[in-house]
């Protein structure tokens, strides 16, 4: 018998065990080059996961009209915002795309519905975070756009989807938050959030805990401190993707869970099994 054969097959065997699927709240662009403490959450995260095959990063940053993903060999890092320092615009996250990803997630839907795209690359919402969890930048990363057509529902049968790839090795990551007021934001105001987003960040982990994805979908029914909290949906809808992607198996745990300059909220899940 080839005991090099076996080996082989017990890798196979364990990389088909669901992967997690993280949401992670990105907050301020600051967060890729500080060391705080939701980055060194970050930092610690890599350890914490199987070493995914590749990567697919679904950001509240990228909102287009119809669906899209990345299909580039090598995504550019896009430095998509403005008055920060030059150190972070001169920050590249250069991890490779994955072609073969990009097909297997257009192959998942009807033809069209998902497509290539090869104009974006890596905005802050992917690179600000992965900077931290895997620093070599030695995954391969797509990124999955927001069309901002759909309702929450279409976006988490989206994300339903998309729940085989967990048994092929790769890591998914909604990247937002699930608190973000920008208009109500006291960027002098670090330690902590206004009465009505501790509230709002409150009611919306319950329902994540209770496993209620339809009050989740139908988030602007959940009270006035939750449309405080919600006033545009792209922040909100990656969260969305990690709950369609999970099944009556998995379990949730929340980390970096703060709410900061008065009108964020850091929180992020773990999903896993
Ligand atoms: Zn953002």
């Amino acid at each position: 018998m080839n005991l090099n054969g076996l080996n082989d097959m017990s890798k196979l065997s364990s990389s088909t065990e669901p992967m997690p699927v993280l949401f992670i709240g990105h907050g301020s662009p600051m967060n890729a080059i500080e060391k705080n403490i939701f980055s060194i959450e970050w930092s610690a995260l890599g350890a914490s996961v199987p070493v995914p095959s590749a990567i697919l990063c679904i950001s509240a940053h990228w909102e287009t009209n119809g669906s899209f993903v990345t299909s580039m060999e090598h995504p550019t890092t896009i430095h998509d915002f403005y008055g920060f320092p030059d150190k972070l615009f001169s920050l590249q996250y250069p991890a490779p795309g994955s072609l073969a990803l990009a097909k297997q997630i257009r192959e998942r839907f009807a033809e069209g519905k998902v497509e290539a795209d090869t104009t974006w690359g890596l905005d802050h919402g992917c690179w600000s975070i992965l900077k931290h969890v895997y620093p070599d930048a030695n995954i391969p990363v797509v990124q999955l756009s927001l069309d901002y057509n759909l309702s929450p529902a279409e976006h988490f049968l989206l994300g339903r989807q998309l729940a085989g790839l967990r048994r092929k090795g790769i890591l998914i990551i909604g990247s937002g938050n699930i608190v973000h007021n920008l208009r109500m934001t006291n960027w002098k105001n670090t330690g902590q959030g206004y009465d009505w987003a501790i509230e709002a960040n409150e009611i919306l982990k319950e329902k994540i805990s209770d496993g209620d994805h339809k009050a989740l979908q139908h988030y602007s029914t959940l009270g006035t401190a939750v449309q405080k909290a919600i006033p545009t949906p792209e922040h909100f809808l990656p969260l969305i993707y990690t709950l369609g992607l999970m099944d009556s198996h998995d379990q949730v745990s929340f980390f970096n869970d703060a709410c900061i300059f008065g009108s964020l909220s850091m929180t992020s899940l773990k999903i896993f099994q």
